[in-house]
């Protein structure tokens, strides 16, 4: 393997530095991954994650991960419910899922579940999981890739703050290698240094000069903790799933957590500036109703639950996408994956996927005796990873254009019958 005896530092422990690590980590490199969160627990984890078979779940394959996915994952959490504004279900993938199932026992069919019988009509037999694009929580993910690394891979309270050097060898005695530098003083050297450090990825620029556009939409991200006692009317509304509603070319996402509470995204169309001049304190809960009742007003009082009930302050969430023909040169000993390469807008569900599909081409060009060196081997993973993620990126764009338009409910319900 091209990184013997080399030290791989992975910034970042979201989904993609985290798949990365465990994949190295299974042939013998030597890895660390420094985190700037200070432990494990410190940070809420946010919604649902939908991981993709020919990506996520193909990645945690690889890792050797499907057992502990199949022990964590959440039946049913994807489905979804389109509303229009006045909180009127338009499709129902409950529904749908209902009238299949006393189908298929009419019919007589043995007990396995109907979406696992199309699952391995399409082909997928390597797992039995009952749904295609299974639902996971941020946390669970999150704790399984932890679990799965040798102790001490991750070094806690690690905010990266400068790099210099990048000779070759991580050998501070002799000046070479990679320095790190973290927030709390602390230094680390490496030979190779992997920025999975996400959207707004301070290594980037070590790679590239080309900064991400404003892709047009804000989002106003919040939780509702034990959503069946706060928010009675919507916890029904989802059961147990999503909620996708729309009006006036805005949204509203709300997504069922494993424990009991939800997330929620309302998203609509602002100036890239919005997010510093919108004169509204996000953190005080009476000034964000009021915003949210005049942004989306003649919206169904039920949608005001959210706001109402929101447990912690409201984050503000500009939207932002790399360009979609984004270049450069490959560097010898450094590199980009997920959000730090490709930061796309959340609207098509592609954002964790892409990450840990990059960590598992990046891991198999580092492993492997293909290329004659490490330089040749990332050029290799850079030049798959763009194209990939800009086709992504562009899916993602054309969804968040029509999920903000008049068309948004034809084209939600739509995406969901062809996913039937
Ligand atoms: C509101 C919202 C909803 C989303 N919904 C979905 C969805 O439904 N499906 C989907 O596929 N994607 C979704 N995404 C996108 C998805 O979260 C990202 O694409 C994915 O998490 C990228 O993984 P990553 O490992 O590259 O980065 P991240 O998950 O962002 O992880 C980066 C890690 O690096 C750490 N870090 C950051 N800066 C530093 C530093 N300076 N030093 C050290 N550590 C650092 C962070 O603490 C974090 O642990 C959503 C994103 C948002 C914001």
């Amino acid at each position: 393997m091209l990184i013997v005896n080399k030290t791989v530092a992975i910034v970042g422990g979201g989904p993609g530095g985290l798949t990365l690590a465990r994949l190295l980590q299974m042939k013998g490199a030597t890895v660390k991954v420094y985190e700037r969160d200070l432990n494990k627990q410190v940070r809420v984890q946010g919604a649902t994650l939908d991981l993709h078979e020919e990506s996520g779940l193909k990645a945690l394959h690889e890792a050797g991960l499907m057992a502990a996915f199949k022990a964590n994952y959440r039946p049913g959490a994807g489905r979804v419910r389109v509303l229009d504004k006045n909180a009127v279900i338009v499709a129902d993938e409950h529904e749908h899922h209902s009238h299949e199932q006393e189908r298929h026992e009419q019919e007589g069919h043995e007990q396995k579940g109907y979406e696992q019988k199309e699952y391995e009509q399409n082909g997928y037999e390597h797992h039995d999981l009952k749904e295609s694009r299974p639902e996971i929580d941020r946390g669970p993910l999150r704790n399984i890739l932890l679990e799965s690394l040798l102790p001490e891979t991750v070094v806690w309270n690690s905010h990266f703050k400068s790099l210099s050097g990048g000779g070759g060898g991580g050998d501070e005695a002799n000046g070479n290698g990679w320095r790190l530098e973290f927030q709390n003083g602390s230094y680390a050297m490496a030979d190779i240094v992997i920025a999975a450090d996400g959207a707004n990825s301070k290594i980037r620029p070590f790679v590239t000069s080309i900064i991400p556009f404003f892709a047009g939409l804000t989002a106003i991200e919040g939780a509702v903790y034990d959503s069946e006692i706060a928010a009675p009317r919507i916890h029904s509304l989802l059961k147990g799933g999503k909620i996708f509603a729309f009006g006036d070319d805005k949204s509203l996402i709300v997504s069922a957590k494993g424990d009991g509470s939800l997330a929620f995204y309302a998203g609509c169309k602002t100036d890239e500036h919005w997010h510093s001049n919108h004169g509204v304190d996000f953190t005080n809960k009476a000034q964000v109703l009021s915003w949210f009742r005049k942004e989306f007003s003649g919206w169904d009082s039920v949608w005001c639950d959210l706001f109402e009930q929101a447990s912690s302050p409201c984050l503000v969430r500009p939207q932002f996408c790399v360009p979609l023909d984004q270049a450069w040169e490959a560097q010898p000993n450094l590199t980009l994956l997920g959000d730090a390469a490709h930061l796309m807008p959340p609207y098509a569900g592609e954002g964790v996927n892409m990450a840990m599909l990059d960590a598992l081409e990046l891991s198999v060009c580092l492993l492997g005796n293909d290329f004659p060196d490490i330089q040749t081997a990332i050029a290799h993973y850079e030049q798959q990873m763009r194209p990939r993620a800009a086709a992504a990126a562009s899916m993602t764009l054309d969804s968040m254009a029509l999920l903000h338009s008049p068309d948004a409910i034809t084209f939600m319900t739509s995406i969901i019958k062809q996913l039937e």
